[in-house]
C-alpha cells in the first residue's frame, strides 16, 4: 500500500536564490499539505547523516558541503501516493534530464545544487520525517 507521508527539503540554492515562496506554492497547486516546516541551518554532521547511504559514493563530501553552505527547509508533506507523486512534481535528478514543468526543471542549476530533495520510498520517508521533526508525537 502506498502511504501518504513524503519528506522534502527546499536545499541552500532554493533558498539562496529567493525560490522558496514559488516552490512552496508550486507543491501546494500540485495537492500536497504541508504538515510541518522549519528553516534551518545544517551542520556537516547532521546532513552526513541523513544522506548516510550516499557515504561511500564518490560526491558525498561534496553534496554534505553543498548542504551546509547555507539554510534549507525541510516540510513534511501529505498527499496520497506522496512518495512517487512527489518525485515526479521535482524531476529527475539531473535538472539537464528533468521533464519540463517540474520543479528541478524550473528551478535547478546542476545535479548538485538540484533545488529540492523528495524521499524515494514510504520508509524513508517516515524515517526522514522523525529525522527532521523528532518532537512530532504522531505522524
Ligand atoms: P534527493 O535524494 O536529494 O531527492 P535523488 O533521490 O534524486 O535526490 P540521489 O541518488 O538520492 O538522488 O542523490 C542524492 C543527492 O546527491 C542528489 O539530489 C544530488 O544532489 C546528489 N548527487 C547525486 N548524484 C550525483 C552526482 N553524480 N554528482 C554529484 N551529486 C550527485
Ligand atoms: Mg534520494
Amino acid at each position: 500500500m502506498n502511504g501518504n507521508l513524503t519528506l522534502t527539503i527546499l536545499k541552500p540554492d532554493a533558498v539562496a536564490n529567493g525560490h522558496t515562496g514559488k516552490i512552496i506554492d508550486h507543491i501546494l497547486q500540485a495537492g500536497f499539505r504541508i504538515k510541518a516546516m522549519k528553516l534551518i541551518q545544517l551542520d556537516e554532521r547532521t546532513a552526513g547523516m541523513f544522506y548516510d547511504i550516499h557515504r561511500e559514493r564518490s560526491f558525498f563530501k561534496e553534496l554534505v558541503g553543498f548542504m551546509i553552505s547555507g539554510p534549507v527547509v525541510p516540510m513534511i508533506l501529505e498527499k496520497e501516493n506522496a512518495v512517487a507523486d512527489f518525485r515526479e512534481l521535482i524531476g529527475a535528478t539531473d535538472p539537464a534530464k528533468a521533464a519540463p514543468g517540474t520543479i528541478r526543471n524550473l528551478y535547478a542549476r546542476s545535479i548538485e545544487a538540484n533545488t529540492v530533495h523528495g524521499s524515494d520510498s514510504d520508509e524513508n520517508a517516515l524515517r526522514e520525517a522523525h529525522f527532521f521533526f523528532s518532537d512530532l508525537e504522531t505522524l
